[in-house]
């Protein structure tokens, strides 16, 4: 375990005010406007070290935000590691048995294996199957400036742009072993109009990230046209009234740690943009890992030891 180098500058609320909710899910709440209009729904916790998310729920229900069309659910997702969070001790609580963001594969679901993130997305998967307009808020382990993850489909892009908030939109996933929430079937299927976005907040304990979150929340509701205008101008930060149209990246590739010796030349935070092709990024025991094109740029870059993690993320500018 590497240590902690980040303060933690978050307080995590107390969400045991929200266990019973009204769905019959626990720590799931959903508003219905009594008229017609997409199902938006907001999670958080998904891992449950990154409490950004719980801050940007706790502040919208303490809010009472409502839907003006529609419904809203608003739901903690692994509170079962969210409530392990511990401030001295902050990486520990990301899930119980596994984590939460992979196990989002049919065979899994379906299948008999049992693990407390399993049972915990087998009940909530009703509720997923019925939302047509999904943020899943999340955070990183760097000081890397917020961004917006989708799949890359057309209806993805579009919906990105219309959220516009943070100021870079990510498409492509770069690798990972099973799948995200965003990357569930209902979501992924180019033959509905259903949206999953995820948004990386920022740093997982830093004050910005949490008010990142409710800013992203209340651009992506706008977008949703879930909750009225005035509602959103009364809630939203100083820096995310009016932002300027965000940049969209594609993802090209992730890069995958083949020895346990793997060293970026530099403290990379994330979101550098390398201007040259061929540029050393990191040296990966022997082998020189480069950048494969022209203003290439970095996201998520992982820190921590351990041939096959994930160490970044490689992003091209689309147009
Ligand atoms: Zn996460």
């Amino acid at each position: 375990m590497t240590e902690n180098i980040y303060p933690v500058e978050l307080t995590a609320p107390d969400i045991e005010p929200y266990r019973t909710g009204n769905t019959g899910v626990e720590f799931v709440t959903t508003f219905d406007s009594g008229t017609a209009g997409p199902h938006v729904m907001i999670n958080a916790v998904t891992h449950g070290n990154e409490i950004c998310g719980a801050i940007a729920l706790d502040a919208l229900l303490k809010a009472d935000v409502r839907p003006v069309q529609g419904k809203l659910t608003l739901g903690f997702i692994n509170h079962m590691a969210f409530q392990t969070f511990d401030p001295q001790a902050p990486d520990l609580s990301r899930f119980v048995d596994e984590d939460f963001n992979r196990v989002w594969v049919e065979e899994r679901l379906d299948g008999a294996e049992d693990t407390v993130e399993l049972r915990r997305a087998r009940e909530l998967r009703p509720i997923f199957d019925s939302v047509d307009l999904l943020l899943d808020i999340h955070s990183m382990g760097t000081n890397s400036g917020a961004l917006m993850i989708c799949n890359g489909l057309e209806k993805e892009r579009t919906f990105s742009r219309m959220v516009n908030f943070p100021a870079f939109i990510m498409c492509g996933s770069g690798h990972v072993v099973g799948k995200r929430l965003i990357e569930y079937t209902p979501f992924n299927d180019v033959n509905n109009n259903k949206v999953a976005l995820l948004v990386e907040c920022g740093q997982h304990w830093a004050a910005a990230t949490g008010i990142a979150a409710l800013d992203t929340a209340l651009h992506f509701l706008r977008a949703a046209k879930t909750v009225s205008p005035v509602f959103i101008e009364e809630h939203l930060s100083d820096v995310a009234t009016n932002p300027p149209a965000a940049q969209m990246w594609d993802v090209t590739g992730g890069v995958i740690a083949e020895t346990d010796d793997f060293e970026f030349v530099k403290p990379f935070a994330g979101m550098e943009i390398i201007e040259t092709a061929e540029t050393v990024i990191a040296n990966d025991g022997d082998t020189p890992i480069v950048t494969p094109y022209d203003h290439c740029l970095l996201m998520m870059p992982n820190h921590k030891p351990g041939k096959g993690m994930r160490k970044l993320r490689l992003c091209r500018r689309v147009g």
